[in-house]
């Protein structure tokens, strides 16, 4: 039988890259998914793409929402509850870094920028997970966050916003895992470095100047040691792992960090970033 047979499961941020991965990996492992974004026409291709593998369209929930607002968040619990009655997995994994529109960076980017990285990195999270609670309290179920290594010690002036968010992330993944392991609720979290998703694009870098940023950090044994870029399957896997409590029920809020070495050696904070983009 596939291991997640029986199991419901709420991808955020499936329209895309890891999150579409992951939502692939849950469906084929036999899960009943609700995937979700803002952009219809990407959802659309997550949806076809899961369709395509074999999966049934009764395995499938498919929500054009904005995370960050109350009322996406409460559709996504509902919608998820009326078409497979319970939820056992949480993947809180929709998140970026948002770009400030005038182009400004470090201590120049605008508040509005903060409030709107953190309301999306952070916020969301909280409010997904205090409102998912009750029904993985039902199934003792569990929670996977997608963090990043810009949570670490090493300054990140290009993104210090997002950088911030993901710390804070990070001591609410500890924090809720043992508030909720009282009630049989597992949280953990993923931390990945560089991975070619549409991750660059959402930041407002166009097709070329991503590849080339993907190109100069895969090319740089000081950015990632293994001189590859990770591909949403990367992190994908982890996040089912963690999702697995057959495989991975004594870790208890950890963050699993993939990242090619990269924050064995944190090198590519040296380099100029608009360098990196070709620009
Ligand atoms: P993508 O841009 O490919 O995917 C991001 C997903 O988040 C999309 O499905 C997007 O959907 C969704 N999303 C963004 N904003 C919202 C919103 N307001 N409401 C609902 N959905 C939203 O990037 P990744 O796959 O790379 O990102 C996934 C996670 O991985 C993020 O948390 C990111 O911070 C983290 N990460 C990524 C790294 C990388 O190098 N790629 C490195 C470290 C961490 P839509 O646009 O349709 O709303």
């Amino acid at each position: 039988m596939p291991r997640f047979s029986g199991k419901t499961v709420i991808i955020t941020g499936s329209s895309n890259g890891i999150g579409r991965s992951a939502a692939l990996l849950f469906a084929q492992d036999g899960a009943n998914i609700t995937i979700t974004g803002r952009n219809a026409e990407r959802l659309e291709e997550t949806r076809q793409l899961i369709l395509k593998s074999g999966v049934s369209e009764s395995h499938l929930n498919s929500v054009v929402a904005d995370v960050t607002t109350s009322g996406g968040q409460d559709l996504l619990v509902k919608s998820t509850l009326d078409k497979f009655g319970k939820i056992h997995i949480l993947v809180n994994n929709a998140g970026a870094a948002v770009a400030d529109a005038t182009g400004a960076t470090g201590t120049d980017q605008s508040i509005d920028v903060y409030h709107k990285t953190l309301q999306l990195n952070l916020q969301a999270v909280i409010e997904m997970t205090k409102k998912v609670k009750p029904h993985l309290m039902e199934t003792k179920g569990e929670i996977v966050n997608v963090s990043s290594i810009v949570a670490g010690p090493q300054a990140q002036p290009d993104f210090m916003y997002y950088a911030i968010a993901k710390a804070a992330l990070d001591q609410y993944t500890r924090s809720t895992a043992i508030d909720l392991i009282q009630h049989g609720i597992r949280v953990n979290s993923v931390s990945p470095g560089v991975v070619a998703t549409g991750f660059t694009n959402a930041m407002g870098m166009p097709d070329q100047a991503s590849q080339k940023f993907y190109n100069f950090m895969a090319a740089h044994k000081e950015c990632i040691p293994a001189l590859v870029a990770g591909q949403p399957e990367d992190i994908a896997n982890i996040i089912l792992f963690l999702a697995d409590r057959k495989l991975s029920s004594y870790i208890i809020g950890q963050s699993i960090v993939a990242d090619g070495g990269s924050t064995l050696v944190m090198g590519c904070q040296v380099h100029d970033i608009k360098q990196m983009m070709g620009l």
